[in-house]
């Protein structure tokens, strides 16, 4: 299929993530997009550029969403193929801490870098391919004019946090804990897309409380937050352009 070129790219997790930018962005479902596959799009335009949004859809047998590395890794890769697009932002939730004065409900971009926490190969060289350490489009200015936090966002496979997760998140120095962000990066790096991403805290790491229950609870407030501070970074955007 041709690639129809999109100017600004979001790839999303959970639909429950995405929705407020779709709707705010008046987009429409794109019918054409990855038919055999889960993952869904939605086309629109704002300040006259190409807007998609891309998320992983949902698993067929549990009828849940797709969340991981995995499912990001292929819906980056249609995403990329079908649109070309110029920039890709990897959107959603996650987890932050609370000892690096992090609050819930706080949206971060990433800077200078993302990284695996979960893929560990003692073995020089190994180790660090594991880690990924991809780099994003510099997002400092933007940042500072629009009041948002930066971190360096951390991907894994689960949304618990065991001990050797934790040393080497504390030891990669992230702030933000997520898990999806790398494999998109990782695919952007391949086809030399510019990538970051805008990430809204829905739990915080280093609390007693659980993750899982911080999540539920949390994830509304969260997600108004991303849909907000997403409008504000695609004007950012499409006013420098
Ligand atoms: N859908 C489930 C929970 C999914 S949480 C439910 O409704 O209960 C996992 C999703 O949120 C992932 O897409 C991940 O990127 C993000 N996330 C939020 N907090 C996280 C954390 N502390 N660790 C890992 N992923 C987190």
């Amino acid at each position: 299929m041709t690639p129809q070129k999109v100017d600004i790219c979001f790839i999303v997790a959970m639909r429950a993530e995405a929705n407020g930018i779709i709707k705010e962005l008046s987009l429409k479902e794109d019918e054409t997009f990855a038919s055999s596959y889960p993952a869904r799009a939605w086309k629109g335009k704002f300040n006259k550029k190409c807007i998609a949004v891309v998320i992983n859809g949902q698993d067929n047998r549990h009828k849940l969403d797709l969340i991981g590395t995995q499912a990001a890794t292929l819906s980056t890769h249609l995403a990329i193929t079908h649109y070309n697009p110029g920039l890709v932002i990897s959107a959603g939730t996650a987890g932050a801490f609370k000892e690096m004065g992090a609050n819930i409900g706080d949206v971060f971009l990433s800077w200078p870098y993302v990284v695996y926490h979960d893929r560990r190969v003692e073995i020089p060289g190994w180790d660090e391919m594991g880690i990924g350490r991809y780099p994003v489009f510099d997002v400092r200015e933007m940042a500072q004019q629009l009041g948002l936090k930066t971190a360096i966002v951390t991907s894994g496979n689960s949304l618990d946090m065991p001990e050797t997760d934790e040393k080497t998140i504390r030891k990669l120095n992230a702030g933000i804990k997520e898990m999806e962000a790398a494999a998109v990066a990782w695919v952007c790096s391949l086809n030399r897309t510019p990538v970051f991403c805008i990430k809204s805290v829905t739990d915080l790491v280093d609390v007693d409380h659980p993750t899982h229950q911080q999540f539920q609870t949390n994830l509304k407030m969260a997600v108004t937050n991303l849909c907000a501070e997403t409008l504000k970074v695609l004007a950012f955007l499409t006013d420098k352009q």
